[in-house]
């Protein structure tokens, strides 16, 4: 306890830290405290124990430590073009040092009899190497430290002017570590330090900060991966257990009728080993008495709708109450289309409330709904109004999960007494890996298994001089009977530009494709929902061959019929949406074609987008790419989500690292659910110390 308290301490009682510093690093890096302090990593580190002579410095963009003379430094230029140059001379070579900021400052600050060491990154211009912007420091200071690896920290301006340079926070961690090195408390138990061969904490913060050569910092690194990735998943696991256990769960015992005759009798094809293994999963579940919260992934068109029904007609068989919820009218009215299809027959009452149901209608369904002679409500947001009462809710369908926020749902809880069970589903996969961070503590299932007889989409990509062909393409299967997407992007800069884009397309569409041959559609976000919906009717229903829109018809929207999805200017979507644009095709018995136009200016991450959508169609493996190329925080529906603030793991390289230490919480839990073991303990001192802002500490008590 007493431990604890000193890490605690508030920063500005460190030494060389005080009140105003104190203040700037909380304003400026959040740091508040000396915990804060010690886990406040470098984010690189510079190899003082490799020189390069300047005759050596080849590659652009690799890091290079020199030490040599700095001379002719001249300012040149006018205006924004002003900069100021040095040549960097040693016994092998000259390279150039560039200063485009504070020309001012170091303008006269080298001594031409003085040996520099120079660090930086070379950039390549006209075929000469330079560095811009170079961190300098004078040779002898350098050699009084003696460790080879320095740590780099990040900074800022406002650090800088109270001396908090990379250099000054190296100094305060220094004095941290006088401080406080002897009481840095272990917070992982021995078994898990032996199986991994693990150095301790103190050691591994310790090298963080102070690496004596490469290898002590690797064993840092991963120890403190590990520990970053092992509590993130306790914690996890722990809200898991606990929801779970105190949160009582309806139970359906048994399979029955409804759910048997639809089974034998209704459903038109064979479920496929995939929803096969959902369903069982989502029936034990039912059965457990406790509350299910299943996250449902499937890529485009593997069938998830169906898994939410044959569930849902589960709670029917044990007179229950379900409700499915769609993001837009569109999507809420086309589930209703095609599962009283699917249910034709059967004696279930189904129906539809949205933002646009009558009032009478509304009034009925209100009503029915609260006598319980409805079983199944689809709906929008509408659903979640207080004045939509169930008689019995016991299961809820959230489709497309991203769209809805949390708050929402906290509502859709409190339709029954207890939280009914919820499926959340959602089409745009996300890694693995991600998915065990981002929703580690729900129940999760996959679909990783089209429906059999479907024909991979094929995928083209064309530039946009190639247009003339393609016209011809698209007249080809009109003729053959099939129909065709073309899709803008929304670019965001304007709306009113954006729809100009739109309509010179359609334009240029209905001159290549005139009537009466041809009949074209268009559909945007600033077009009434009514009209939307009357123009992507008309498509659906076959009357127009050419479905040209912005994204709006992105999620869901099912015409069989139609095989070609164009988009353009498809460098401007990002890789997730470029794969759900392509899976509003395939979705028949016929050849589907994806057609990706683009300028011949594309840049690098655009043409890698292009090119893994011409290679694959698997969801999963085009959400690994996107994970790849942009990072995890700015994948759809995380941008919200702190659990993916880490340190020092990352999620796409350490997945080995978070695999195990999923594992490893799992099984702790499972051996010891409210850490009462002696061994345990420092685990447990240490999650409580990260859990104490939390609430619904319960089981762990
Ligand atoms: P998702 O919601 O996952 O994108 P859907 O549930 O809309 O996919 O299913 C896409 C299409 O595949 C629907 O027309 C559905 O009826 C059909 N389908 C679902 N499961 C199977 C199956 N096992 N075999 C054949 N077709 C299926
Ligand atoms: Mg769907």
């Amino acid at each position: 306890m007493q431990q604890a308290n000193i890490l605690d301490t508030p920063l500005t009682y460190l030494k060389g830290v005080g009140p105003k510093r104190a203040e700037i690093l909380s304003t400026e890096l959040s740091l508040n405290t000396f915990n804060d302090l010690l886990y406040y990593f470098p984010f690189r580190y510079i190899d003082r124990s490799k020189f390069y002579k300047i005759k050596d410095v080849k590659d652009p963009n690799v890091y290079v430590q020199i030490k040599g003379y700095i001379r002719n430094g001249k300012e040149i230029g006018q205006g924004r073009g002003k900069r100021y140059t040095a040549q960097l001379v040693d016994e092998t070579g000259t390279i150039e040092l560039i200063w485009f900021k504070g020309i001012k400052w170091i303008k006269d600050k080298f001594s031409p009899q003085k040996e520099y060491l120079i660090y930086g990154k070379p950039n390549q211009y006209n075929r000469r190497l330079n560095i811009t912007h170079p961190e300098i420091s004078i040779l002898e200071q350098e050699n009084t430290t003696n460790a080879n690896l320095q740590a780099v920290y990040h900074s800022s301006e406002k650090l800088a002017s109270v001396g908090l340079t990379t250099k000054g926070i190296q100094k305060i961690i220094h004095n941290l570590f006088t401080q406080v090195s002897s009481i840095i408390p272990e917070n992982l138990n021995d078994d898990l330090i032996n199986k991994y061969k693990l150095i301790n904490r103190k050691q591994a913060l310790k090298t963080i900060h102070f690496p004596e050569d490469a290898q002590q910092l690797l064993k840092a690194e991963t120890r403190l991966k590990y520990e970053e990735l092992f509590f993130i998943q306790l914690q996890l696991i722990v809200e898991k257990i606990i929801r779970t256990y105190k949160t009582p769960g309806y139970h359906f015992e048994k399979v029955g009728d409804k759910f048997n005759t639809f089974y034998t009798q209704n459903l038109p094809f064979e479920l496929t080993g995939a929803q096969k293994k959902v369903i069982k999963e989502i029936r034990q579940d039912f059965g457990s008495k406790h509350h299910m919260n299943r996250l449902l992934q499937g890529d485009v068109g593997s069938g998830k709708t169906l898994v939410a029904l044959m569930s849902m007609l589960i709670a029917v068989d044990n007179n229950y109450q379900s409700s499915l919820m769609a993001p837009t009218e569109i999507l809420a009215q086309q589930h209703l289309t095609s599962i009283k299809t699917f249910l034709q027959g059967l004696d279930i009452r189904v129906e539809l409330l949205t933002g646009s149901t009558s009032t009478a209608n509304r009034k009925i369904i209100l009503e029915d709904l609260k006598n319980g002679s409805i079983d199944i409500l689809i709906g929008t947001h509408a659903l979640i109004e207080d004045r939509v009462i169930f008689h019995n809710l016991g299961f809820v369908v959230i489709d497309e999960q991203h769209r809805f926020g949390v708050q929402q749902r906290a509502k859709l809880w409190k339709k029954n007494k207890y939280p009914p069970h919820i499926l959340v589903m959602t089409a745009t996969p996300i890694p693995r890996t991600m998915a065990m961070t981002l929703y580690g503590d729900l129940d999760y299932s996959v679909i990783d298994e089209l429906p059999p007889g479907r024909k991979p989409i094929q995928t083209f990509h064309y530039f946009d001089s190639k247009r003339i062909a393609l016209f011809g393409f698209l007249k080809k299967q009109i003729a053959e009977g099939r129909q065709v997407y073309i899709v803008y992007p929304l670019i965001n800069e304007s709306e009113t530009l954006d729809l100009k884009d739109l309509n010179d397309g359609y334009n240029s569409i209905t001159r290549a494709f005139p009537k009466p041959q041809y009949q074209v559609s268009i559909v945007h976000g600033q077009m009434k929902t009514a009209d939307k919906e009357y123009e992507m009717n008309r498509f659906k229903k076959g009357e127009t061959q050419i479905m040209v829109s912005t994204t709006v018809i992105e999620v869901g929207v099912d015409v069989p019929n139609a095989s070609v999805m164009v988009i353009e200017n498809a460098e401007r979507f990002g890789l997730s949406q470029l794969h759900q644009l392509r899976g509003r095709v395939g979705r028949g018995a016929d050849q589907s074609f994806c057609i990706l136009m683009t300028s011949y200016k594309l840049s690098n991450e655009g043409k890698t987008r292009i090119q893994t959508m011409v290679q694959t169609n698997d969801g999963f493996e085009i959400a690994e790419a996107d994970l790849r190329l942009r990072g995890p925080g700015d994948l759809q529906g995380t941008q919200q989500s702190g659990v993916l603030a880490l340190r020092i793991a990352d999620i796409i390289k350490d997945e080995k690292i978070l695999k195990a230490a999923r594992y490893d919480a799992i099984h702790l839990l499972e051996d010891d659910p409210s850490l009462q073991n002696e061994s345990n303990q420092s685990i447990k001192t240490y999650l409580r110390k990260i859990q104490s802002s939390k609430e619904n500490w319960g089981i762990i008590s």
